[in-house]
């Protein structure tokens, strides 16, 4: 099964080189991942608290440690650096959900195509996929539309930090991005 697994993550890795070369990403097992209540109480005093359809408190209430680290177990961290310059902030932010976004949809399709139709991914930020905004009474793209892995009770820094990814603030001159599809 092991075997399969890692097969499976090096076509995503492949794929994710041919059609997203400004991305790295990492495979490993999903025990890796560390939940923590503090990082929900951090998701209420953000700006955007309330605002988006795939952020709290508006996210199902589910045991997503379980689901993250049981019901998965296998995990490939899709990440993007990128320039912050004078004034560009808000876009970098933007540019590095978005397409952190749109690879993950592209891997899902890979692993739907793959007769792997459970898998998901969750995003890096909140949800930027509409340009003016979330849409007030419902998603506009619930089938596009991704959690953002933090929004989870994920601590990232702690999770990543168990296979090599040094997460460091304050943010400074480059800007990351993590995602994680999960199958
Ligand atoms: S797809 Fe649009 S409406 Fe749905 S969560 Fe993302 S930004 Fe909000």
């Amino acid at each position: 099964m092991q075997k399969e697994n890692d097969k499976i993550a090096t076509q995503l890795k492949n794929e994710l080189k041919k059609n997203f070369p400004e991305l790295e990403s990492v495979y490993s097992n999903t025990d890796i991942f560390v939940f923590e209540e503090k990082v929900k109480l951090l998701c209420f005093h953000c700006a955007h608290y309330n605002e988006k359809w795939t952020c709290p408190p508006r996210i199902p209430n589910l045991n997503y440690e379980k689901i993250i680290k049981e019901d998965y177990r296998n995990a490939l961290i899709v990440f993007v650096k990128m320039k912050i310059e004078d004034e560009n902030f808000e876009e970098v932010r933007r540019m590095t959900t978005n397409v952190i976004h749109k690879s993950l949809l592209h891997l899902e399709k890979i692993l739907y195509d793959s007769d792997i139709p459970t898998k998901i991914s969750f995003i890096g930020g909140s949800c930027k996929l509409c340009k003016n905004g979330c849409a007030l009474n419902k998603c506009r793209n619930p089938y596009q539309a991704r959690i953002p892995l933090e929004a989870t009770g994920c601590n990232l820094i702690e999770s990543f930090k168990k296979v090599g990814i040094k997460i460091e603030f304050p943010v400074k001159n480059y800007l990351y991005r993590y995602g994680v599809i999960l199958w």
